[in-house]
């Protein structure tokens, strides 16, 4: 039976990998912010339109190590619909995660409960750009600035995302990628922090390198997070092919909207105003009182047919076992009831309409057996 992945990561062709990787053999130089990494950081700026970008060995530690750059204390507001990550790293800093709800349109932090949640030990907001879809960056600015926050978005999902024509990646005091194999754009493992004030860089350079500022002197408590010459090499080449893999992204969005249209009870994600969407994920959002099959169901009824689906989030960060008794999820009804309903279904560029057909149908069908 034939297998669909719920994602596949681009790779460049293995010539231009190769040529690219050419020179490490001349160099020796493999790591510590060589050649490669140097190219990559200026071509990610221009493309992302930001002024400021440090590169890291992942994403996750971009999050943790821009938290610690910006000295926070106390509290962080955020939203526990997303990956482990995000909230991983805010407490991994000795901060308290305070769960903020999602909105029910593009399932992004609601900028309506934020305010409630303010406490004089509050110091930042992390908001996520789930799915690539826009936070109200404006309203976060706003309530930043009037209580005088920081704020960092985890911006793992939306790289090559613009709102109003500015990169996504300029808003906020900071913002967070990931070059993580399963997203658009990867350099294998990887990752990004673009930032405001350029003080801060010097901060993530020091804190991605153990705090070492110079031979003799160590001025922070640092880790190793750097980029290595092989993922940046991956990166130089997988960013010339982007723009045409998001087309092609594309082209399957507009598939699969086709196709699940007519569908009772499934719901997909629509494209915001103002924004130049990656189409990085295709989630269903799915209604077991209309659709007459409940998530669970359909997720298992695809794997029966070599369709294999991501609950993409499911459980909230704030159900793990490891948060157990610390954290609750009845404070966030919209995140919960959205965590139960969500399937994501298969996307990459490479996906052929065949494919896309093939799943839809399997959709299609599964409403009927009942
Ligand atoms: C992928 C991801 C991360 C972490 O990135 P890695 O590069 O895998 O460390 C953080 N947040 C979200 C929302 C993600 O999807």
């Amino acid at each position: 039976m034939k297998k669909i992945m719920v994602t596949r990561s681009s790779m460049p062709d293995m010539d231009e990998y190769i040529s690219e990787i050419r020179e490490l053999w001349e160099s020796h130089w493999l790591t510590n912010m060589g050649e490669k990494h140097k190219t990559l950081q200026r071509n990610l700026r221009e493309y992302l339109c930001v002024d400021n970008l440090e590169l890291f060995t992942n994403g996750h530690m971009a999050i943790e190590l821009t938290l610690q750059a910006m000295k926070l204390k106390g509290e962080v507001i955020t939203s526990p619909f997303t990956f482990a990550s995000s909230t991983h790293a805010i407490v991994r800093n000795g901060l308290v995660p305070v769960f903020c709800d999602i909105n029910e349109n593009d399932y992004t932090i609601d900028t309506g409960k934020i305010e409630s949640l303010i406490t004089e030990k509050t110091s930042a907001i992390l908001p996520i750009h789930v799915y690539g879809n826009v936070c109200d960056v404006e309203k976060i600015e706003k309530i930043a600035e009037k209580y005088g926050l920081k704020v960092i978005y985890d911006a793992a999902h939306a790289f090559g995302v613009q709102y109003k024509g500015r990169g996504i990646g300029a808003f906020g005091d900071a913002s967070c990628f990931s070059f993580h194999a399963t997203k658009v754009f990867n350099t294998i493992e990887g990752g990004a922090t673009c930032f405001r004030v350029p003080e801060l860089g010097t901060e993530l350079y020091n804190l991605k390198n153990f705090g070492i500022k110079d031979e003799e002197t160590v001025v922070e408590v640092g880790a190793n997070a750097k980029m290595n010459e092989f993922q940046a090499a991956m990166g130089v080449c997988n960013l010339r092919h982007v723009e045409m893999d998001i087309l092609k992204r594309r082209e399957v969005y507009n598939r699969y909207v086709r196709n699940l249209r007519n569908i009772k009870g499934i719901k997909t994600n629509t494209v915001q105003e103002d924004v130049k969407p990656n189409y990085a994920y295709f989630p269903i959002f799915v209604d077991e009182k209309e659709y007459g099959v409940s998530r669970d169901a359909l997720f298992a009824e695809l794997k029966k047919h070599g369709v294999y689906t991501r609950k993409y989030f499911y459980p909230l960060t704030s159900q793990f076992d490891c948060y157990q008794g610390t954290y609750s999820c009845e404070s966030t009804p919209i995140a919960k009831k959205t965590s139960e309903m969500v399937l994501t279904l298969p996307m990459y560029a490479d996906l052929s309409m065949e494919d896309v057909d093939y799943v839809c149908e399997i959709i299609y069908n599964a409403s009927l057996l009942i």
